[in-house]
């Protein structure tokens, strides 16, 4: 049973019940619909499908939007723009054209010549075209020499790496979407771009203000929301390293670094981290991964990320049914042969249900056992996610919002169950519904964790049990 959980981004390549079944059953945990592309038509389409086939599991994969933000575009060009490495071209915010001998690139953002004064370079798709800044005129237009041959294709994306760029965090599509994405009863909305724990906070006061019950990732891709970490990680529900944007704001030689640091803050915070972006590219186009992917998979498995996720692999590379198969594998080899698991000693005991989560996971480790716990809030289960123990986590929920959103937590199979008044009878409906999952088996023994009913209210338990 693989512990880390997959991310699996949707798109055309995964449009077809197949392909969708497949890789649900092969154990996807969360589906991810990335909103800078594709229609809200699309987008129902594929939530339609997930949700008809996930039906018939007995753990549905979460479902996560993932919103454009506000990030820095050029704007449509009737013909993509050769460029040649040494050549001058002006970046410029006004609406037509200034006349000039020089090409121009229209940039859908008026405080760009403001903010491309606290940066040296402008770096077009994640890096692949870059720009000295030559000068910065007195009408705001930005003259850049390029650093390389390229195309400048419509709407590409901009980073000004390091520089303080004053954009509003969210959009007007960014709020539209989040208000879809409660009207769908989505999990998870990760946000890009933003830089501060204010951002997140709005979106919070936002969702509560809709009646809305998302839960919110922070996309770690900009320096400012590096250097605002802590207090962003306190203020989200998860977090994302978004290495693609991440690796043209920082010098990408800096992203192993800050990739390990922000698991490991989060794995002491109890928050769950996604590890995104790049993690096995080559299978866009080929049928296997490189020996760098399969590495650089294995070593956020080791460094206790809870999920790894795939973007372009999956939603429209050629290999989306053998990109997952080739993660899980990863993954679970990779946990296999890693004694690493064992309390590694990076997370800290903030309070009383982590003290009990930390004892049970130690029991669960010393004694080679999965854990079984019951959860109405899913708040324990995630505790008991938090120690990493190196056996899964079984969850039990009443509520189905609950269990899909511990899909994202390291460890944990949340399974669905009616409680009753009756603890006794909520115990037996437990063991029958774990072994028709096919999670344990008559006879296994695990580690309970419950609230037993007391004449002075619940005790906390922690139980070594047999399957009846
Ligand atoms: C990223 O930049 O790494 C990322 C996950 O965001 P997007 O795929 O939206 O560019």
């Amino acid at each position: 049973m693989r512990l880390t959980k997959i991310v699996c981004t949707l798109g055309p390549s995964t449009d077809h019940a197949l392909i969708m079944k497949h890789l649900i059953n092969t154990g996807v945990d969360i589906v991810r619909i990335n909103l800078s592309h594709g229609t809200r038509k699309e987008h129902d389409h594929r939530i339609a499908l997930v949700r008809k086939i996930a039906a018939k599991n007995p753990i549905p994969p979460a479902v996560l939007f993932d919103t454009r933000g506000a990030a820095i575009r050029t704007g449509d060009v009737r013909d993509p723009l050769d460029i040649h490495k040494g050549q001058m071209v002006i970046f410029s915010s006004a609406p037509t054209p200034r006349k000039n001998n020089l090409p121009c690139i229209y940039v859908n953002y008026d405080g760009f010549a403001k903010d491309v004064a606290t940066t040296k370079k402008i770096l077009l798709d994640n890096g692949e075209l870059s720009f000295d800044i030559v000068r910065i005129e007195k009408n705001k237009d930005v003259v850049g020499r390029a650093r390389e041959d390229g195309v400048i294709g419509s709407r590409r994306h901009i980073n000004l790496p390091g520089a303080d760029v004053h954009l509003p965090s969210l959009t007007q599509k960014d709020w539209d979407d989040i208000v879809f994405a409660i009207e769908q009863d989505i999990d998870y909305v990760a946000l890009s771009f933003i830089r501060t724990a204010d951002d997140i906070e709005e979106v919070r006061r936002f969702i509560q203000k809709k009646k809305g019950s998302l839960s919110i990732i922070a996309k770690i891709e900009t320096a400012q929301a590096v250097q605002n970490i802590n207090e962003i990680i306190r203020a989200a529900d998860g977090v994302m390293v978004a290495r693609g944007d991440l690796g043209a704001e920082i010098p990408y030689e800096r992203i192993p670094a800050v990739q390990d640091a922000i698991v490991s803050l989060c794995g002491d915070a109890g928050k769950p981290v996604i590890v995104a972006t790049h993690m096995l590219e080559s299978m866009r186009e080929h049928p296997i991964p490189t020996r760098a992917e399969i590495t650089d998979v294995a070593h956020a498995a080791v460094t206790q990320a809870d999920a790894t996720m795939l973007s372009g692999e999956t939603a429209n590379g050629k290999f989306p049914l053998r990109a997952v198969e080739a993660m899980a594998n990863i993954l679970e080899e990779t946990e296999r042969n890693l004694a690493r698991f064992a309390h590694s000693g990076i997370q800290g005991v903030h309070d009383e249900r982590e003290a009990r989560a930390e004892a049970a996971a130690s029991m669960s480790e010393s004694l080679g056992l999965p854990i079984v716990v019951f959860t109405r809030s899913g708040r324990t289960a995630e505790a008991l996610s938090k120690f990493r123990p190196s056996t899964p986590i079984i969850a039990l929920t009443d509520t189905p919002r609950v269990q899909r959103k511990l899909c994202l937590f390291f460890g944990i199979y949340p399974l669905l169950l009616p409680f009753k008044k009756d603890p006794e009878s909520t115990l037996q409906n437990a063991w029958t519904i774990i072994k028709k999952a096919k999670l344990l088996h008559k006879g296994d023994r695990c580690i309970l964790v419950s609230d037993v009913r007391s004449k002075d209210g619940g005790i906390s338990t922690v139980q070594v049990r047999a399957i009846p």
